[in-house]
């Protein structure tokens, strides 16, 4: 598998990170944005993922030069998902770069079905090291579920309308991505960073939320770019197949990991 490291992304959501393009053949085949808004597929980003060309001892090396920078935060596969092919970890491959971030602030995001080796992996790697890896859910339910998993932060696709903060009826607290949200709230007000972050415009630089694994809540993330629509119909199926109605008339692809 190929990788990309690009030292300090120009994209406005990421702010002036590193970042790391991660081979298409990561994602496990049942990833529910596949084909149905996953941001990959399309515009600029895609034009990346289609030339990852660096090995992944090549990118090692790159972020081992990150450590050196204490508390650098960066972002492990803006596309793509943990090493490994499709639905497996490869769990030497996690615990090396897990190694190479040592004191930077790397995190990532990751639908990799939660079997039982994959839990006990994602779990090592959050317990042991300073390298976060976010479940990523699908709906409300998914969300609940793999929270309970207790084995990493959870993060969750919310409707494109969807931008503040709320309150599931199960207690899930859902606060939605500062960067995306409407008004956005002090998340910790005694973080000095964060803080600071409120003051100008918000970015995973400034933010880093989603680094911080003893979250309480789950991040939202709403649906947003072109293929926006997309994923907000399939939200919607998801929400009436949960609550009994009438799904709309679209094929939707079966979530692999059996949690949604
Ligand atoms: S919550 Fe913060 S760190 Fe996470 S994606 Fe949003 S801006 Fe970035």
């Amino acid at each position: 598998m190929f990788y990309t490291y690009i030292q300090s992304s120009k994209n406005k959501k990421l702010g002036n990170i590193p970042a790391v393009y991660a081979d298409r053949a990561s994602c496990p085949p049942f990833c529910p944005l596949k084909g149905r808004g996953c941001y990959g597929e399309s515009g600029p980003v895609s034009i990346h993922w289609r030339n990852v060309k660096t090995s992944f001892e090549a990118i090692l090396r790159q972020i081992r030069g990150i450590r050196f920078k204490v508390n650098k935060l960066w972002r492990w596969a803006v596309v793509g998902d943990l090493p490994g092919v499709g639905s497996t970890i490869d769990k030497t491959q996690l615990r090396e770069l897990a190694k190479a971030n040592d004191t930077a602030k790397g995190f990532t995001y990751t639908h990799k079905p939660l079997t039982e080796e994959n839990r006990k992996i994602i779990n090592e790697i959050n317990s042991e090291t300073n390298f976060t890896i976010n479940l990523s859910a699908d709906s409300l339910k998914d969300a609940e579920i793999k929270k309970a998993l207790n084995i990493g932060p959870v993060v969750l696709t919310v409707p494109s309308t969807q931008l503040e903060d709320f309150h599931a009826k199960s207690g899930l607290h859902v606060k939605i991505c500062p960067a995306a949200a409407k008004s956005p709230k002090l998340v910790w007000p005694e973080d000095p960073v964060i803080r600071l972050a409120y003051k100008d415009s918000i970015s995973c630089e400034t933010c880093g939320i989603c680094h911080k694994k003893n979250r309480d809540f789950v991040i939202g993330f709403p649906a947003h770019g072109n293929k926006k629509r997309l994923i907000d119909e399939r939200l919607e199926n998801r929400k009436r197949h949960t609550d009994g109605s009438p799904r709309l008339p679209l094929p939707d692809l079966v979530c692999g990991n059996g949690a949604c």
